[in-house]
């Protein structure tokens, strides 16, 4: 498959692996802030072919893994209603709430339905008018243009009986907030292709020149990811601290105008609170004034619940990239992908589910 298998070239993956242990001279550590480069990273075994003293970290890039366990309980809320078709991604719905998640609010009675895309939400809404028919609208800038998209075609339509529940994030703030953490070691940074595939490099070139770490967009196979870091390890091994683009067969520095003009339309910055870095400034997206009537959280107020975080998950720290799964005393004992206790267990995305997925098997064979 062009553009799929030449990025899968395990030669060419090794080759550069060979380029990384004749470069680095000194002990660095870099953070990939996208799920899907988690799990490339851990089923490929990526970090394995580094040499020991390259560290590489697992970001807040999972985006159900970072909504945090209040968004989901006024979604549960809302999902409750009779009047209400509550529409979600298949990950969201077993994430954990304080009390229960939204597949437990369908054995309820309540009408919850997994959907691939907004889009598929609102064509329920104009099939069922009847219904009140509210899409869960979570993740990165890559999955809000959509979100967006929906909530234009709504107005355009005339369909009144859609909103949208928005718990959307951006990643250069969050980048901003890991790098004034106290504890922060992260050296470098692989961005997510798709969201710059969104919203172009602009944003992160004051982040690399204030923080003077190098960026560097990356796609994700693993040549994508061993280009990545060999581009970010060059760098930091030249004193430099620069935005560049590997994964440049999607992305250009401009991202998508079409795009950015629709999120333009329908959201405005806003402060957003993430799963284990707090309430990050100008790090959300919520609706705009013009399109506030397809806000589910003004037609269908909860109030604010008492959230209960998951008692003993240390999913903060590891979106934080202070610790990794293996850390957690936990994990493959009481928190399992059958029995999650936290965020990134339960996403098919997080961390400790792809070191569960990919890793338990290995050390047990090896064991
Ligand atoms: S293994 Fe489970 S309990 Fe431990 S950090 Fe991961 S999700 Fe939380």
């Amino acid at each position: 498959m062009k553009y799929v298998e030449e990025f899968r070239d395990g030669q060419a993956v090794r080759a550069y692996a060979e380029r990384i242990r004749r470069l680095v001279t000194r002990p660095w550590q870099i953070m990939e802030i996208c799920g899907g480069q988690t799990h490339t990273i851990v089923k490929y075994g990526i970090d394995e072919l580094l040499p020991p003293t390259v560290r590489l970290v697992h970001g807040p890039g999972c985006p159900v893994c970072v909504t945090p366990v209040g968004a989901i309980d006024r979604a549960l809320a809302i999902a409750a209603r009779p009047e209400v078709t509550f529409c979600s991604f298949g990950d969201m719905l077993r994430v954990p709430g304080s009390r229960k998640n939204l597949l437990m609010i369908k054995a309820e009675g309540g009408d919850v339905r997994m959907v691939y895309s907004p889009l598929d939400a609102l064509a329920i809404a104009e099939a069922n008018p009847q219904r009140e028919v509210v899409f869960f609208a979570i993740g990165f800038e890559t999955t809000a243009p959509t979100a967006a998209m929906a909530a234009w075609q709504a107005r355009r339509k005339g369909i009144r009986n859609f909103s949208l529940l928005v718990s959307q994030v951006r990643v250069p703030p969050a980048i901003e907030a890991l790098m004034e953490a106290p504890d922060n070691a992260i050296q470098g940074f692989l961005a997510a292709g798709h969201v710059c595939a969104i919203m172009g490099t602009e944003e992160y070139l004051p982040l690399a020149a204030r923080y003077r770490m190098p960026l560097v967009v990356t796609g994700f196979e693993p040549l994508d990811l061993m280009q990545g870091i060999h581009r970010c390890l060059t760098q930091l091994e030249a004193g430099r601290h620069e935005v560049e683009i590997q994964y440049a067969r999607a992305v250009r520095p401009q991202g998508n105008p079409a795009a950015r003009r629709m999120l333009g339309e329908v959201f405005r910055i806003i402060d957003r609170e993430w799963r284990g870095l707090g309430v990050i400034p100008a790090s959300g997206l919520g609706l705009s004034e013009a399109y506030a009537d397809f806000d589910a959280e003004q037609r269908f107020p909860v109030g604010e619940l008492p959230a209960a975080d998951d008692h003993g998950c240390m999913s903060g720290l590891i979106l934080r990239g202070v610790a990794k799964p293996r850390d957690c005393p936990a994990f493959g004992t009481r928190c399992t992908p059958e029995h999650p206790l936290g965020a990134t267990m339960v996403s098919s995305e997080g961390a400790c589910a792809a070191y569960q997925r990919y890793r338990r098997l290995t050390e047990e064979a090896l064991a």
